[in-house]
């Protein structure tokens, strides 16, 4: 599981989708070659549209490239399957389980039959959530469904964890925590992380390497590795580098003095 080193590898791709309404062709991502390993934590942000989402359902193989190849250890990708675990911005919990049973779901899912109420408790310890596994999924706040439905994902130790805007919907200070929540758990097996963010700040602070994109048609316009520890000072003078440096590249950067 976790412990194998991955290689994904996203090859000269290419993306289109046809538009409902007419005969309109979407180039939603062109020319991305991107090799990313086990170990990196990668954040990926850029103005909405610009094929973050495109990319990370390339990846779990809920959808297949136009043109070029997306492969894990150089097998082509070729649909879903339990070696990539996906959380979404909204929390995507069965409402008729319990907070301990989606947890477990996944591990029943994965065939594992061994130890896994073990498991789901350190799962439920790390996130602070042990007094609400009876819970069904309706009873939690915001902040609570999104860390189950992460632990859910991470439990069964998938090799790519990927997330879309996992920390969206949070409020400000809930997000910070979840930030580093996530890294926590994340540095224990450090598998291959692939998040998306459009939060420039959050990127910087949990990514070993920043993929920057730009629209029209979507592509990658900077690869940014971040060659600081954990845990970051946000507002460290290299982390204000970084930042100013994302918001250049992006044509947000401002007059400068
Ligand atoms: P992001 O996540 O960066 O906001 P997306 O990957 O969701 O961007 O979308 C990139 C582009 O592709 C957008 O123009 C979007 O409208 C288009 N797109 C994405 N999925 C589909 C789809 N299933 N059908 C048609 N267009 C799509
Ligand atoms: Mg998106």
């Amino acid at each position: 599981m976790a412990d194998a080193r991955v290689t994904l590898k996203l090859e000269n791709i290419g993306k289109s989708f046809a538009k409902v309404e007419s005969d309109e062709v979407i180039h939603a991502l062109h020319n991305i070659n991107v090799t990313m390993e086990s170990g990196e934590f990668i954040s990926l942000v850029g103005p909405s549209g610009c094929g973050k989402s495109t990319i990370l359902r390339l990846v779990a193989g809920l959808i297949t490239p136009t043109l070029g190849k997306v492969s894990v250890n150089g097998k082509e990708i070729d649909g879903p399957a339990p070696d990539r675990g996906m959380v979404f911005q909204k929390p995507t919990l069965f409402p008729w389980l319990t907070v301990e049973k989606n947890i477990a779901f996944s591990l029943e899912m994965r065939g594992v039959k061994k130890g896994n109420e073990d498991k789901v408790r350190r799962m439920l310890k790390v996130i602070g959530l042990e007094s609400f596994k009876d819970d069904y999924p309706a009873q939690l706040s915001g902040g609570m469904a999104q860390r189950v439905a992460l632990v859910r994902s991470l439990i069964s130790e998938p090799e790519i964890l990927l997330m879309d805007e996992p920390l969206g919907a949070l409020d400000a200070f809930t997000r910070m925590h979840m930030q580093d929540e996530i890294l926590n758990i994340w540095a224990e097996k450090r598998q291959l992380a692939l998040m998306v963010t459009h939060d420039i700040d959050e990127a910087i602070y949990m990514g070993t390497r920043v993929l920057v994109m730009d629209v029209n048609p979507g592509h990658i316009i900077a690869d940014i590795k971040i060659d600081e520890s954990f845990p970051r000072d946000r507002s460290s003078a290299s982390f204000v580098k970084y930042r100013n440096d994302i918001l250049n590249k992006l044509h947000f950067g401002g007059k400068k003095a």
